[in-house]
């Protein structure tokens, strides 16, 4: 008996054919045809999400599309690179019906709106087992443009984009695991919403091409991002918790003594942008900043050395432990 609903390239017409850039050739043939500026190269990076891991079962099929999409283009706006196409692979139980994958695929197509990019290909498969998606982004970065993360150098002042600790207390909040009593509905929205839907940096990702000598997405916490941009560049590094950007809800939050600076800047899911860049280039990093609309803060410095080191409100140092950070 065929299954029910529009089957597998039913679905495909109906549901992905439309996103299809020109690369994907109507997602009528064999594989997908893309070209390249001369000058530049393709930047690639893939990323999977699984019910039960990523996202819950329970969770509108829209945003689970564009947190999928979103944090690919995190990736890539971390090398500078301005995205252009993906490829999306579906496995999906029964109990996602076509309404499921309608909604899903609205998903992606209002993305493709916001960043200029368009689907070019994939593969679909059903399946016993959690839903599971896979996504490839691909974009462009001119020959030696790239931003890389080994390029920190000693001096450097550190920046990061927007805020930070939003998604970590918006998961608190979707899974009620955190007090948010006396804390604005308006606010405990504002940070849920910061963890289903983040907003990567594209624009600021290629427009620091230049600027930045080294960078870095930020998704699993501030300090490790950071840290790992450190190892990269055989550098160490130092922040002040207290210059570390918070939203007014996360700012509530700390006020309330519900959290911690130190928990925001390890939670991590945040998709903002951190990097290195020579102290000449404070100018150009502020006037981005109010041609973007977007918040860049500095919050430390490359030194030499190894590691990240933090310190906190009154200029002491907090201490690493195998567990996250804790206060000497
Ligand atoms: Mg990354």
């Amino acid at each position: 008996m065929p299954p029910p609903g529009l089957g597998e390239f039913g679905r495909i017409r109906a549901f992905f054919a439309p996103l299809a850039g020109p690369g994907g050739l109507g997602l009528m043939d064999d594989a997908a045809l893309v070209d390249c500026p001369r000058g530049h190269r393709l930047v690639t990076t893939v990323d999977q999400a699984v019910e039960g891991v990523h996202f819950l079962t329970a969770d509108p099929p829209d945003l689970i599309a564009k947190k999928l999409l979103r944090r690919n283009l995190s990736d890539l706006a971390a090398m500078g690179a301005t995205p252009r196409h993906y490829l999306l692979t579906t496995a999906l139980p029964t109990s996602c019906n076509d309404e499921w994958l309608r909604r899903f695929a609205r998903g992606l197509a209002e993305d493709q709106q916001t960043y200029a990019v368009a689907l070019i290909g994939g593969d679909s498969t059903s399946t016993p087992g959690p839903i599971s998606l896979t996504l490839t982004a691909i974009g462009e970065v001119a020959v030696g443009a790239e931003i890389r993360r080994t390029g920190a150098r000693p001096g450097d002042r550190i920046w990061v984009s927007g805020t930070i600790g939003d998604a970590f207390l918006g998961l608190g909040v979707l899974r009620e695991d955190l007090e948010f009593v006396g804390i604005a509905k308006g606010f405990r929205d504002a940070l849920a919403a910061r963890f289903q839907l983040p907003e990567p940096r594209v624009a600021l990702g290629c427009r620091l091409v230049g600027v930045a000598d080294a960078m870095c997405d930020v998704s699993d916490g501030l300090i490790a991002d950071l840290g790992h941009i450190c190892d990269a560049s055989e550098v160490g590094a130092t922040i002040r918790l207290k210059a570390v950007p918070l939203s007014p809800a996360a700012d509530a939050m700390v006020a309330a003594q519900r959290t911690t600076r130190l928990a925001l800047a390890t939670g991590g899911d945040d998709y903002e942008l951190v990097f290195a860049a020579p102290s000449d280039a404070d100018t150009v990093i502020g006037k981005l900043a109010a041609e973007l609309g977007l918040p860049i803060t500095a919050i430390g410095t490359i030194e030499a050395g190894k590691g990240v080191r933090v310190l906190d409100a009154a200029g002491k140092p907090v201490a690493p432990t195998s567990t996250g950070w804790r206060h000497f």
